[in-house]
């Protein structure tokens, strides 16, 4: 007998799961589906990071409220998240990366940004443990990070308190259609449904090839750095580059986490992730440069994994015209910070048939067309 769901969503990572989440409290019967165990994908592999003025004008309105939506995820599930909330700074080293520095800082201002601009002795006071090669910085209180480890647990918990079916080690072949919507055949049998959730993170465009939808959702591989522990320094803050080119956080325990999205090698197409160590070495170098006291911890592990990208970097969030049985949440850069939002929205989708004004830009119907 074929499993049966009012909403089979498909990946258990944090768009799958908090999608689901929101579609239990809503009332639905939910199965959620994934080829491995849940948030093993992107989900489970990431940096954490949930900064907001790292992000491009045009998105970052969208970011302020994908941290208010993990805030709200900090008090409303009943399991730590790791969520800490510290601020960042922002820092510049080379003349050109202090003007477009400041340039940024403005836009944010007149967006309602609360960030702050640290040079000379200001940013000295204020991280004293910054290299010589920073000229600026800015500091957003808004910026923040969560534990991948914790949120995980928490969010399979919270899901399956709420009723939700989570089948792991279960892949999406392809699909038939039915009178009342979908049967799904999986690899551990089929699951019939009425309405299904792409939620397959870097995998989605695969997936969705099998709705006759295309979705133009391309995977990179990207590369962390863990260090051991080492006395706290840094306050919690998190760091991040004008150039794009790091990401630094210290957490409670001690231990320092680097990236900044360096590419690693491979891809879905053949399942691998591996370090490119070159560059995994000029990421290590320029994080030692710009925070030093980097340069006496020890590297523990390093590890890339899949993350999934738009050509306009907006996430994909709701349905589509053609196919009213058929939903997309898709976070893409920076997609721990915009999944739960992303759930959200594309379960209210769902739920409801409406999304709110600011979501128009996540439209899966805009590659359609
Ligand atoms: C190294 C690294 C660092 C990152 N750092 C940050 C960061 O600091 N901050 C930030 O905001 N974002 C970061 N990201 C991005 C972020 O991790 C991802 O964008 C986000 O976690 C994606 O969540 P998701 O639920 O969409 O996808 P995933 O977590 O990848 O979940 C998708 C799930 O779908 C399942 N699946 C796929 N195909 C099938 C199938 N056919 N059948 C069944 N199941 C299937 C997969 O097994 C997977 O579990 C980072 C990514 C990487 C790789």
């Amino acid at each position: 007998m074929p499993e049966k769901a009012d909403v089979a969503v498909i990946g258990a990572g944090v768009a799958g799961l908090t999608t689901a989440l929101r579609l239990a409290e809503g009332g639905c019967s939910v199965l959620v589906i994934d080829q491995g165990d849940p948030f093993r994908g992107g989900s489970g592999v990431n940096a954490g990071t949930l900064a907001l003025q790292n992000k491009n004008a045009e998105l970052i309105l969208f970011y302020q409220r994908a941290i208010a939506e993990w805030r709200r995820l900090d008090q409303a599930l009943d399991r730590d998240i790791g969520y800490v909330c510290r601020g960042g700074l922002r820092v510049a080293e080379s003349k050109d990366e202090a003007e477009t520095l400041r340039r940024e800082v403005v836009r944010q201002k007149e967006l309602g940004i609360e960030t702050e601009w640290l040079e000379g002795n200001r940013l000295r006071h204020h991280a004293p443990w910054l290299g010589s090669s920073i000229s600026c910085a800015t500091y957003c209180v808004d910026d923040g990070f969560a534990s991948p480890l914790l949120a995980g647990r928490a969010l399979v918990k919270a899901a399956l308190g709420a009723g939700v079916g989570v089948a792991t080690n279960r892949e999406f072949l392809g699909k038939s259609t039915t009178p009342n919507g979908y049967r799904l055949d999986t690899s551990a049998g089929p699951v019939e449904c009425g309405d299904v959730v792409i939620a397959a993170g870097a995998w989605s465009g695969r997936v969705a090839e099998h709705f006759g939808v295309t979705l133009p959702v391309e995977c990179h591989v990207n590369m962390l750095s863990v260090t051991r522990r080492i006395a706290q320094f840094m306050d919690n803050q998190v760091v991040t580059h004008i150039g794009g080119r790091l990401t630094l956080k210290q957490y409670p325990n001690g231990s320092c986490l680097l990236g900044g999205g360096w590419r690693g090698e491979g891809g879905i197409e053949t399942g691998r992730k591996d370090l490119n160590c070159e560059r995994l070495q000029q990421n290590l170098r320029l994080h030692a440069d710009v925070v030093p006291p980097l340069k006496d911890a020890t590297i523990l592990r390093t590890w890339a994994g899949f993350e999934a990208e738009t050509p306009d970097h907006w996430p994909i969030a709701g349905g589509f015209d053609g196919h009213p049985r058929l939903f997309v949440a898709v976070p893409a850069k920076a997609g721990f910070t915009a999944g739960p939002i992303v759930g959200r929205l594309t379960a209210e989708k769902l739920l409801t048939g409406e999304m709110p004004p600011f979501a128009r830009p996540m439209d899966p119907e805009r590659f359609l067309h």
